[in-house]
């Protein structure tokens, strides 16, 4: 599914304040909130989406990123798997719970405490798992398949992951008689209030095991290491997060896992720098060759190019060396190559040279030109000609 544009979510402009993100956001999730459209999975898709959107928007670094780079700078990129998902009700509960006010819903606690929920029972969802990769220069411009190993919660295969020793089976919460969840009615000055929470005895899940599994004592899962293919795309940079998603820990008791997520790190190449998506070289030429012309070999990160140089060149004059950068992460273009050209002036003169240099100085062919464009030139240079 394609992912609608957060500014679009939220129908905010994009200059909006932080206030006015925030107030978009509180409206939309007031209207789509689970406790006023019980059972409606269209307004729970809206609830989370807003979230999502509010998460990024609200943030300043995000929302930089965002602008720069769209979805993809979010950690889509890898594996094609999206964000993940957005966030889980729990997320959302957690980190903006504030932004409803406190007042005029009753419980959010049904969502607390890291689970999901499936038809009325508890999902337990697995934590994320985060990775770092670091990243040659020639692995940015190209894209790169990485292989990594990463020990990670999975499903025990002794109980099959759900924690009961050999199909012992589960008998029904007596605390919640099988819901998952249990009521509790609060006085407080706004008058009565019902709350619902997760069932302190089966932890929401509505069951309770008859005999744990002796592998996994129940939890129904297992450490074990897992070798995983990472497919990050060209154009990534130095802290940039993909998630993969799905890839994180298993969630006890058959639930769902959490996602993997890949920070970027990138290395230093001992040649060439990186500027946005060009890349720069600093290229040092004798006086001879800026005055006679030449060719040189510069390197560039898949092999070397060859470039001229005029006759005539003057220090300063940049270079370019076309798609020869990094390819946008959104696929819009390439970079290029810049070479600073920089001309050596010597230091060190034998006799000889100097006397053949000193000939040359009242020469007219020395004095500096203007450029072609240059027209305040002589106006401005008047107290270095005399
Ligand atoms: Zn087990
Ligand atoms: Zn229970």
């Amino acid at each position: 599914m394609a992912k609608r544009d957060y500014y679009e979510v939220l129908g905010v402009d994009k200059n909006a304040a932080a206030a006015d993100i925030k107030k978009a956001y509180r409206k939309l999730a007031l209207k789509y909130h689970p406790d006023k459209n019980p059972d409606d999975k269209e307004a729970e898709e809206k609830f989370k989406e807003a979230a999502e959107a509010y998460e990024v928007l609200s943030d300043e670094n995000k929302k930089a990123k965002y602008d720069r780079f769209g979805h993809a700078g979010m950690g889509g990129a890898a594996g094609g798997g999206g964000f993940g998902g957005g966030m889980s009700m729990d997320d959302i509960f957690s980190q903006f719970g504030d932004i409803f006010g406190g007042a005029g819903f009753g419980g959010f606690s049904g969502f607390g405490g890291g689970g999901g929920r499936q038809g009325g029972r508890r999902v337990n969802r697995g934590s994320n798992i985060r990775v770092k990769v670091t990243l040659s220069l020639k692995d940015i411009v190209n894209g790169v398949e990485k292989k990594i190993k990463v020990k990670k919660y999975v499903k025990c295969n002794t109980c099959g992951g759900n924690g009961a020793e050999g199909g012992s089976g589960f008998s029904t919460c007596d605390t919640c008689n099988g819901s998952g969840q249990v009521n509790r009615v609060t006085n407080t000055f706004l008058g009565q209030m019902q709350t619902v929470s997760a069932c302190p005895k089966c932890g929401g899940e509505g069951k309770t095991i008859t005999n744990k599994c002796n592998t996994c004592h129940g939890d129904g899962i297992v450490k074990d290491d897992e070798t995983i293919e990472l497919k990050i795309p060209a154009g990534v940079e130095d802290g940039m997060q993909l998630s993969v998603t799905g890839k994180g820990n298993m969630g006890a008791r058959n639930g769902v896992p959490g996602d993997l997520i890949v920070l970027v790190e990138e290395e230093e190449h001992p040649q060439l720098k990186r500027d946005g998506n060009n890349i720069l070289f600093d290229l040092y030429i004798s006086f001879a060759d800026a005055i006679l012309g030449t060719e040189v070999m510069v390197p560039t990160v898949n092999g070397k190019a060859k470039i001229k140089i005029e006759p005539g060149t003057q220090g300063g004059k940049v270079l370019r060396l076309r798609n020869k950068g990094i390819p946008d992460i959104n696929g819009y273009r390439t970079g290029d190559q810049l070479v600073n050209v920089n001309v050596w002036t010597p230091q060190k003169l034998s006799k000889e040279e100097k006397a053949a240099i000193e000939k040359f100085r009242d020469s007219k062919n020395f004095e500096p030109q203007p450029t072609a464009n240059d027209k305040g030139f002589f106006e401005r240079m008047k107290d270095y000609f005399h």
